[in-house]
């Protein structure tokens, strides 16, 4: 039986634990990162193409200082592997005018001065022409810093 020494072994290569793992080696650590499956795999939370990332959020806007770091760090980490990672698409989010998420998004955007505004629903059917029987109860919202992490090789 092989044997391994390490000052920090870390269970899980998934999102946290693979970037943990990568963060610990770039500060100069010896790590052993474990896990079940083999990299990539699709049996867990990250599997699949893709995932969306937000930056406004309505009820936990505490972590828009953490996602604002996250989004930083996947651009450094595609920078570094030489793929396309993070795609800044921006994001459209629809909700109800009167849905107290929809005015603590607004809020939680202003506070943390995240470039996101609320759109007039015309300039937002202009631009995705969907349509809808509710437009006077839309509430349609651009997340300019969102988009999705898709890993694609350049
Ligand atoms: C269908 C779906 C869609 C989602 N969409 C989004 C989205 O659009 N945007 C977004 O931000 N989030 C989204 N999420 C959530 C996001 O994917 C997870 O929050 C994130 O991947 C969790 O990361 P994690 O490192 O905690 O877990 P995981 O990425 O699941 O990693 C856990 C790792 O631990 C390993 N492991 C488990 N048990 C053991 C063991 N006993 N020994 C060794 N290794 C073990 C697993 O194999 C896995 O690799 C989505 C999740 C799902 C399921």
């Amino acid at each position: 039986m092989s044997t391994f020494d390490a000052e920090v072994v870390v269970i899980g290569t998934g999102t946290v634990g693979g970037f943990v793992a990568r963060e610990l080696v770039r500060a100069g650590i010896d790590v052993i990162a474990i896990d079940k499956d083999a990299p990539a795999h699709e049996n867990s939370s990250h599997g699949g193409q893709t995932r969306m990332f937000r930056t406004a959020y309505s009820r936990r806007c505490a972590v828009v200082p953490l996602l604002r770091r996250a989004r930083a760090l996947w651009l450094r980490l595609q920078d570094e592997l030489g793929v396309t990672l993070f795609v800044p698409s921006g994001a459209l989010l629809v909700g109800h005018r009167d849905a107290d998420s929809t005015a603590e998004t607004l809020r939680s955007a202003h506070a943390h001065d995240l470039p996101a505004r609320q759109l007039d629903i015309d300039e937002a059917r202009n631009r995705w022409p969907f349509s809808s029987q509710s437009a006077t109860t839309m509430w349609p919202f651009w997340d300019e810093a969102a988009g999705c992490c898709a890993p694609t090789p350049r």
